[in-house]
């Protein structure tokens, strides 16, 4: 039986967990909150390093507060978040609250999407896009 790497969505504490077991809800050993959520979660400064780790892609929307692109696009991302549920990990980096982040991942504009797998940058889309789309997007990298 394989075994996935997981970081929690709650502490980014790293779990493994049976990949038969993933549909059911598993706890995380550390917080005992679900380690997958089927709503985007925030990542920071601090928690990036871990939440990008592991066997799950994860897709960050970088966004903020004043980008009236980046509200309109939440409900989609939301949307998306729980769809692809023990598929793909959703979070969201608030881009004025990380600035030193934001610099770091070379953000030029918002909102940004950018998918990490196994703690690397995979693939990165500039500007919202519509649910189907978004899928595609993700599908095209293997998600
Ligand atoms: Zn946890």
């Amino acid at each position: 039986m394989t075994a996935l790497v997981i970081p929690c969505a709650h502490c980014a504490g790293l779990n493994r967990i049976p990949s038969d077991r993933l549909a059911e809800g598993p706890r995380c050993g550390r917080c005992k909150s679900k380690v997958l959520v089927d709503t985007p979660f925030d990542v920071s400064q601090a928690s990036f390093a871990n939440q990008i780790k592991g066997d799950l892609p994860l897709l960050v929307d970088v966004w903020a507060s004043w980008c009236g692109p980046c509200r309109s696009f939440a409900p989609i991302f939301e949307l998306a978040a729980a769809q692809l549920r023990s598929r793909c990990r959703l979070a969201k980096l608030d881009s004025e609250a990380n600035p030193q982040l934001s610099t770091q991942l070379g953000i030029r504009s918002i909102p940004s999407l950018i998918l990490f797998k196994d703690g690397r940058e995979i693939a990165r889309q500039s500007g919202a896009l519509p649910l189907p789309q978004l899928l595609a997007w993700l599908k095209q990298q293997g998600v």
